[in-house]
């Protein structure tokens, strides 16, 4: 039986154990935190990423906790509120996409995908420092002195990856000139309109902010993309003052303004933007989620293409047990299902990268203006019944390989 290595307890590692788990494949998650825990607040989850928690029998329980949205891309005027378009997600969702799209905290939802891993598949405070490949497996050290063994090693420790580091020449990440602000509003102290079931996008010069209710509305999160300046601190715990963050939307609606001030302690996360990686995989060894390819946050979809590595993976190994090498070879080539029109040899998280980085990229769906430059690649948009047979609800990510394999 292969035995799996998952380096990372985030939202990815722990998803990735979900998946390997329910496909009979027994893995071991090794977090450095004492806890598991997710903090920066809320999270949009997309119907890809709603799907992915259907197949690990978990979105009964998520959502309990989520909220699902009746409004989304609610794009307004920064000066007044006018609501300049918006999209009817009550029923257009599950219709075009197979789900309903939902937001949720990203505690609760972490929780959630706890849910589906053992217990005892989970080892706390452990720091991996350094590892080993030889013909007998994959040998993890970890800070505590301990070791462990495995013969697949999966990287899901993040932006700041100890194994990509390991495994590629060093890239430093260029700016984007851009931070994120982001905080969390008691429900009770935020004015009506933030309280819908609705994800609005206020748009502004230079600016643009985009709240949503989570926890099942007690809360509002709150996500504001400002200029950086010389701020280059990319950290989940990093944290600003909610008078830095109000002097960024001083001239903005009285009501916006109101959402800001009543905000407990912002965090603030300098957006970089790294290339693409040519490869994620090293024979036994290979990449997920931020490790992989870390996203710029405009297209809501770091999160869901973790979930969806993590669905692959899990089939390809579950697939080829007996060849730990030849199940992540063949992850690369299920990596390359004909989703969406892409250049060859080009897997989709990859080719999501560059549209991930701009703003407003998440509202260039049907009936919004595009404000993409002409010749730049395009995100499939198109409803579900008008994409390739292959990626219709239904048929697995393991079908799918094997048709192309
Ligand atoms: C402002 C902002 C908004 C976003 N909004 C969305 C959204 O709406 N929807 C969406 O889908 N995505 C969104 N994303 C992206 C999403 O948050 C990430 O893509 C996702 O959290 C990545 O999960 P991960 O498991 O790969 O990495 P992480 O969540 O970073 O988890 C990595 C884990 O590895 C552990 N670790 C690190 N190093 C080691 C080590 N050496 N040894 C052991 N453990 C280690 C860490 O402690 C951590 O628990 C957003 C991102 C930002 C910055």
């Amino acid at each position: 039986m292969t035995r799996v290595a998952i380096v990372g307890g985030g939202l990815g590692g722990l998803a990735a154990a979900a998946f390997l788990h329910q496909a009979g494949v027994p893995a071991v998650v090794y977090e450095q935190a004492r806890e598991l825990r997710e903090v920066g607040a809320g999270i949009m989850v997309a119907p890809n990423a709603a799907r992915m928690l259907r197949r690990l029998g978990v979105l009964g329980a998520f959502s309990q906790r989520a909220v699902q949205l009746g409004t989304g891309w609610e794009f307004r005027r920064w000066q007044d509120g006018t609501v300049l378009s918006a999209q009817d997600l009550t029923a257009k969702s599950a219709r075009l996409y197979g789900e309903h799209t939902y937001t949720v905290h990203r505690a609760d939802l972490l929780d959630v995908i706890k849910g589906a891993v053992p217990t005892d598949a989970v080892r706390l405070g452990k720091r991996l420092d350094d590892f080993s490949v030889s013909e007998a497996g994959v040998r993890l050290s970890f800070a505590d002195g301990q070791r462990a063994e495995a013969d697949v090693l999966i990287g899901a420790d993040g932006i700041h990856s100890t194994i990509r580091a390991a495994l590629t020449e060093p890239v430093p990440p260029t700016h984007s000139g851009m931070s994120a602000f982001r905080a969390l509003v008691p429900a009770a102290a935020a004015p009506e309109f933030a309280r819908r079931p609705a994800q609005a996008v206020w748009l502004g010069p230079g600016r643009h902010v985009v709240h949503y209710p989570v926890s099942g509305g007690e809360l509002i999160n709150m996500v504001a993309v400002t200029p950086a300046g010389d701020y280059v601190t990319e950290s989940w715990t990093a944290t600003a003052t909610v008078a830095e963050f109000l002097a960024e939307f001083e001239s903005w609606d009285d009501r916006l303004t109101s959402l800001i001030k009543a905000a407990s302690t912002p965090g603030r996360w300098a957006l970089l933007i790294r290339q693409p990686l040519p490869r994620w995989t090293w024979g036994p060894v290979t990449l997920l989620g931020d490790a992989a390819h870390p996203m710029l946050p405009f297209l809501g979809q770091g999160a869901a293409q973790a979930f969806e590595d993590a669905a692959v993976l899990a089939s390809c190994l579950a697939d080829g047990p007996a060849d730990p090498g030849q199940a992540l070879a063949a992850l690369r080539v299920a990596a390359h299902r004909p989703r969406e029109p892409r250049p060859a040899g080009q897997p989709r998280p990859r080719r999501l990268q560059p549209p991930a980085r701009r703003p407003g990229a998440a509202g260039e769906g049907r009936g919004t203006p595009s404000r993409r430059p002409a010749g730049r690649q395009r995100v499939d948009v198109r409803p579900r019944s008008r994409q390739p047979e292959l990626t219709r609800p239904g048929v697995s990510v393991c079908e799918t390989r094997r048709l192309l394999t």
